[in-house]
């Protein structure tokens, strides 16, 4: 079968290897068969490995959904009765998590921060030291809106030393910049599989601390669908999802981790980097500027500004290279506008010298100055 190849430089899904695809195609087979059961247990043991989780003290939880219900899951869940989250917020992801506290009616505290930079630590630390009922401390690791990565060993730290959990948004991270979940003072952490682990949309999972998650059972019960105890413990008991899994998607997973592990944690972050150095390069032989500092980066995402040119049009630039097979991305930033090219997924320099061919081309297709200009 021959399948063609896309290149995703959106901010997943991303694009994966044929044999990950293919993976779906099995026999049917209806989940609650103990063969199902025992696949999805290595697939919770392996997303451990990761993270460098000890499986005595780490637990993995899998939902059928896209990545924002793990946000979702882990806030209606892990904050006791009478207790207040601290969302420190710098950008869209963290954003969301703070509307997820109001639609729930969770007490919180939304700490902004601007979006172009890393939060203060010595606010956050205020912001604790000032409300003693802060029982869960909430951010994101790499803000995949701009392309920022924030300190949050520093930030869990500070949550630790005030007695709070500490859950980070990993969806845009995770199996791809190295994470060690004792050593950055991770209690929760999630993520989806089409985006590290280049399998397919549909399945997220949450990896964190086992007694919180068992201390969360005399926590109140805010949703029925999305507790995370409640996953948990059904799991722990029968081996399976409560509801239906995303059955195929499972065994996407279950290939892009075999995958993973074949390429390994070190030699799979130096090709994100590898990507993102040829991202840069390219942007800049155009002449584009990047909206973040490059020091403040993770290294999976750039934001390039969109240039002053009378001709600029995002959507027909990207038309134009879409029909050649290369995705690209509207930024998610108010104040400025942006576009992304992100570094996930199963492809190489050689993908990105290619995609800047037909980039370059787009622009003189459009009439647009290159180098491209700013009016300051
Ligand atoms: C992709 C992503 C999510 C999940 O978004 P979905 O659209 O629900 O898949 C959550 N957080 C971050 C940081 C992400 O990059």
């Amino acid at each position: 079968m021959k399948i063609k190849r896309n290149i995703l430089l959106n901010a997943g899904p991303s694009t994966t290897t044929d044999t990950v695809k293919l993976a779906q195609v099995v026999p049917d087979i209806c989940p609650r068969e103990e063969e199902f059961a025992s696949l999805m247990k290595g697939l919770r043991r392996d997303l451990l490995k990761i993270v460098h989780a000890d499986p005595a003290e780490y637990t993995s939880v899998l939902f059928c959904g896209s990545g924002t219900l793990n946000i979702d899951v882990c806030l209606n869940s892990l904050l006791p009765a009478d207790k207040k989250a601290l969302i420190v917020d710098n950008g869209a992801y963290s954003t969301r998590a703070a509307e997820i506290c109001a639609y729930y009616g969770l007490d919180h505290i939304d700490l902004k921060f601007p979006v172009d930079e890393q939060p203060d630590l010595a606010t956050v630390e205020r912001t604790l030291a000032e409300h003693g009922d802060i029982a869960l401390v909430y951010t994101t690791h790499h803000e995949t809106g701009t392309g920022l990565l924030n300190p949050i060993r520093e930030i869990g730290a500070l949550a630790h030393k005030y007695g709070a959990v500490f859950i980070v948004d990993t969806t845009s991270s995770l199996a791809m910049r190295p994470i060690d979940v004792g050593r950055d003072n991770i209690d929760f952490c999630m993520a989806s599989a089409q985006k590290g682990i280049m399998a397919m949309t549909g399945l997220s999972f949450i990896i964190g601390k086992t007694a919180e998650i068992l201390k969360s059972a005399n926590y109140p019960k805010r949703s029925y669908y999305c507790n995370l105890f409640l996953q948990y413990d059904f799991f722990e008991k029968t081996g399976q999802m409560h509801f239906t899994p995303p059955v195929q998607t499972i065994y996407a997973a279950i290939q892009g981790l075999k995958e993973y592990f074949a390429e390994g944690e070190e030699g799979k972050w130096a090709r994100h980097t590898r990507v993102m150095n040829a991202i840069h390069s390219g942007l800049a032989s155009l002449g584009f500027r990047e909206y973040i500092k490059p020091e403040l980066q993770a290294g999976l995402v750039a934001s390039a500004i969109e240039p002053d040119d009378e001709n600029w049009s995002f959507r027909r630039v990207h038309d134009y290279c879409y029909a050649r097979g290369f995705t690209i991305y509207p930024g998610k930033i108010s104040t400025t506008n942006t576009f992304r090219l992100c570094a996930l997924g199963a492809i190489d320099t050689e993908d990105i010298e290619a995609f800047f061919k037909v980039f370059r081309e787009a622009l003189q297709a459009e009439g647009i100055a290159i180098p491209v200009r700013y009016r300051n």
